[in-house]
């Protein structure tokens, strides 16, 4: 074993030995992988050997289909086979909720290059004759599903790994991590210490004792899985007798199990309701290639549904019940990328589905790794999407939830209770006390919208129009012909300070600083030009001397934004960023009304003159100290105010009691949203992500390319020079009783007229490899896209894809927001565009120009 390294991977599943190909395919030779024990020693030896494309996140998706294509060149590579089965699957839907939820995941396909068709029960029933159809009512089929052999394709990966150059190191656990003072890690093994520059955690089972040896508690939790095997089924034998193939993968969303033929007989799978999770506290080291008692009692539900479902199965024998490990984070999805706080220590873990995804975790984190980025978007799998609140106890009630509805459908205003309520503000209980229903913000309760009295505070799940609707409106119309208060705690804050802070600043911005007691609006780019950030930034007077700045962004990506902010500050420790999380608090007023609401609680001028649109002031609000930003988020005249969590109560009850004779009411979350719809504004994670540049996110004014030299700035440059590809836009839609959720495609009465490439850009900028292997790099996001199939009907194309949308109460109309060719994004002509919406195409009409106060004159009184 040698002593030196640039990179340990530790772990020798599925996903490590994906890791340390895809290093040294990207030219790290000197790497090795440390295994405790054999190769597959954790979950990797026991998995049923499923793959398919299909994820919610259709960023992860598109990952998985590239692990589905690497199989070929690994056994090429390694001269090892996979036994890979490709037969293709389908999804089968017991009511028309389920069969609305297809039709949406079939949508999402059109511009994502997938090939899935929706068939019916008895078509379904025609390549698994198992089945009894009339148990359905539809069904989806995907044809790149299939399974393989788990232990062949890691050893595949190795093998590959081995020839181009790394090191595998068997029967050798690490027990302990350390690092020196220029950030060389340790790693203590029972054979001696290597020294390495990267350390990368793929203990899959053994994760979480992998982040304890550097002070982190990964979010991640190991449940039993169990699936039967039956013994030889003559109805097998003869169906691939008679067909000439194999019986084809079955997912049944009603029972939570998934099926398909192996060798002669069939393999059956359950996510249980009653499902039990393994080593809840800590994973012990001796555990090898042993399985776990299978308990039938648990599975039995399960099983009445699949034998009622697959009466063909049920009088087969039952030849083995395997129970066996795996490891799940929060939502199912790994956990991948740079630890924020910790150089250079890197997670691949919590790979629920190693052989559907192992491929695509091992490319994206091998890019991060040698060229400082993951090269696609893979925010749906980034370690940092997870705050602190991700506790031991927290990870364990989320991850039983989201087992035991692994294959069940999430509305879109679906709110899942499990951990909750974990974080509260003070005012949680007059939330609730105001009849609010409430939802989790990034670990916060926060108000969605607010029930009529008298009625019970809860959603009615549904993809249509639902029971908020009516109150939301109200909500709404109030605030735009009066004035409301909402909650706001779920931002994220930050301040920046120290000498130089404003440099800094402007090398991470794309927009110039505001001068002191001014606010500006900027994002934030990668060295690719791509948006990784949008804020609203404020220049507080100075402190102590020190130039000191307020910033605001999305909550979400607190610690995605913390890990960019403290790659890029300055080594001498002159600039601080802290990170307020809850210990600073805020509320909004907005409306009409709002400043002479204000007025009453502030002892200085708040005049259009004396406190401008766009200005920052720390003032008493109501006796407490404040922060007050001139803006607000609705698009009205209004105001952000922020304070400490101790003095929320008071502000609150002092906006309470001057609004009263304004007629103030109460709004929530869904009614702001509603509200910026209304005015074009764009949201981060679903407008602006990092697939897109700011040209192409329309964020024009906002991109100062002469002021100085800003990180992405020279790919921003080249970007408006060449024109963006694609545009962001919004759109009104003739919707009827459902709006859009996100991901519907668009449609466009182009004719024979070409608009380009329309697949959803996914891969960007950085270093990575085509499907031969060979490397390529980019620069523009629809560089790498490929042409879809079955996006024409006539003189119609699918031209692009909605990012988000809704009702926009205060004007009355179903609205989205979304990305098309930029030679479409100016055109508003009528009948020119449809959205399909659950399956159905509605007549839609780009809105260059805001339908809600387009000259911005109300924000601006
Ligand atoms: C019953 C069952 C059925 C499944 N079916 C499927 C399926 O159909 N399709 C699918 O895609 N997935 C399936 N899975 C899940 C799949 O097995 C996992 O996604 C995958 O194995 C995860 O791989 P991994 O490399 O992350 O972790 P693991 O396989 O757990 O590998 C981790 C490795 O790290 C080593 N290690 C840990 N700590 C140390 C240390 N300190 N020093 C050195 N080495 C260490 C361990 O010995 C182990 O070999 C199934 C799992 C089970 C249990």
């Amino acid at each position: 074993m040698k002593s030196h390294a640039k990179a340990v991977v530790i772990g020798g599943g599925v996903v490590g030995c994906s890791v340390l190909y895809h290093l040294a395919k990207s030219g790290w030779t000197d790497i090795m992988l440390i295994e405790r024990s054999e190769l597959t020693s954790g979950s990797s030896w026991h998995a049923a050997g499923g793959f398919h494309t299909l994820n919610g996140d259709p960023n992860v998706a598109k990952l998985q289909a590239y692990t589905v294509q690497l199989y070929k060149e690994i056994e090429e590579i390694s001269g090892q086979s996979c036994s890979l089965h490709l037969t293709g699957g389908v999804m089968m839907a017991d009511t028309p909720e389920r069969m609305d939820f297809l039709r949406l995941a079939h949508a999402k396909g059109r511009y994502l290059g997938m090939d899935t068709e929706l068939i019916t029960p008895s078509e379904a029933k025609a390549m698994f004759p198992l089945m009894d159809e009339t148990n359905f009512v539809g069904a989806m089929w995907d044809p790149v599903e299939g399974h393989l052999d788990p232990s062949g394709t890691t050893h595949a990966y190795a093998k590959a790994a081995r020839k181009l150059g790394a090191e595998i190191v068997l029967r050798n656990r690490v027990v302990e991590l350390t690092q020196e003072v220029d950030g060389t890690w340790n790693v203590v093994t029972e054979r001696g210490t290597v020294k390495a520059e990267h350390v990368v955690n793929c203990g899959g089972l053994w994760a979480r004792e992998i982040g304890r040896m550097v002070g982190v508690e990964l979010p991640v939790l190991a449940m039993e899985h169990m699936y039967l095997l039956t013994e030889p089924m003559p109805e097998v034998e003869e169906f691939n007798k008679s067909t000439g193939r194999e019986m084809i993968g079955v997912l049944d969303f009603k029972g939570e199990i998934y099926t398909r033929q192996e060798r002669n007989g069939i393999l059956l799978g359950t996510y249980e309701k009653a499902c039990k999770p393994w080593s809840p506290v800590s994973t012990p080291w001796d555990f090898g290639h042993e399985l776990l008692q299978p308990d039938i009692d648990r599975i039995a539900p399960s099983l009445e549904i699949g034998f009622k479902h697959f009466p063909g199965i049920e009088k087969a024998g039952i030849k083995q019940i395997i129970n066996g490990p795996f490891t799940f984070a929060l939502d199912g999805n790994p956990l991948v990328g740079p630890v924020q706080g910790l150089t250079n220590f890197w997670c691949a873990c919590a790979v629920m589905a190693g052989f559907s995804q192992g491929g695509g975790v091992g490319l994206a984190l091998s890019n991060w790794m040698v060229h400082g980025d993951p090269g696609f978007d893979v925010w749906g799998m980034d370690v940092a999407r997870f705050g602190e609140w991700a506790t031991l106890r927290y990870t364990n009630a989320k991850v039983r939830e989201n087992y035991s509805r692994r294959f069940s459908i999430r509305f879109p205003n679906e709110e899942l209770p499990a951990a909750r309520p974990a974080q509260t503000t003070p005012l949680y209980d007059t939330m609730i006390a105001n009849n609010a229903v409430m939802g989790d913000s990034w670990g916060l309760e926060t108000p969605l919208w607010f029930a009529p009295r008298g009625s019970e505070p809860k959603d009615v799940v549904s993809f249509h129009r639902s029971n908020d609707f009516r109150p939301i409106g109200e909500e709404v119309r109030a605030t735009r012909a009066r004035v409301g208060v909402t909650e706001i705690a779920n931002f994220a804050k930050y301040e920046v300070s120290g000498p130089g802070a404003e440099d800094f600043l402007n090398r991470l911005m794309t927009n110039r600083m505001p001068k002191t007691g001014r606010i500006v609006l900027t994002p934030m780019l990668n060295e690719f030009g791509r948006l990784i950030g949008d804020f609203t930034i404020a220049k507080a007077g100075p402190r102590g001397g020190e130039e000191r700045f307020m910033i605001w962004g999305s909550s979400a990506a607190q610690k995605y934004h913390m890990r960019w902010f403290e790659k890029h500050l300055p080594k001498d420790g002159s600039i601080r960023i802290h990170r307020f999380d809850q210990t600073l608090v805020g509320l909004s007023i907005a409306g009409p009304k709002s400043r002479d609401l204000l007025q009453k609680l502030v002892d200085v001028d708040i005049s259009t003159k004396a406190f401008r649109f766009m200005d920052f002031r720390e003032m008493a609000v109501g006796g407490a100290p404040c922060m007050v930003n001139r803006i607000t988020y609705t698009g009205d005249l209004g105001y952000e105010i922020w304070m400490a969590p101790a003095y929320q109560r008071l502000v609150y009850k002092a906006i309470k009691e001057a609004g009263e004779e304004f007629g103030l009411v109460d709004f929530g979350m869904r009614a702001l949203l509603s509200m910026r719809l209304e005015k074009n504004f764009p949201t981060w994670f679903r407008e602006l992500r990092p697939i897109y540049g700011p040209f192409e996110g329309s964020m024009d004014r906002f991109i100062k390319l002469e002021k100085n030299d800003f990180i992405g700035r020279e790919a921003a440059a080249k970007e408006q020079a060449e024109g963006p590809k694609l545009r962001r836009v919004s759109f009104i839609v003739d919707a009827a009783d459902a709006d859009v959720m996100g991901d519907e495609p668009i449609w466009a009465k182009v004719g024979g007229k070409d608009y380009g490439t329309v697949e959803k850009p996914h891969g960007y900028g950085a270093p990575r490899f085509d499907a031969g292997g060979k490397e390529v790099r980019g620069s523009n996001a629809a560089e790498g896209a490929s042409a879809v199939r079955g996006i024409v009907d006539g003189n119609w194309r699918v031209v692009g894809w909605v990012t988000s949308g809704g009702y926009a109460h205060y004007v009355e109309k179903s609205m989205a927001q979304g990305y098309v060719p930029a030679a479409l994004a100016e055109n508003e002509s009528a009948g020119l565009f449809e959205i399909e919406i659950l399956g159905h195409r509605r007549p839609a009409r780009i809105n260059v120009e805001p339908p809600f106060d387009p000259s911005g004159e109300k924000m601006r009184t």
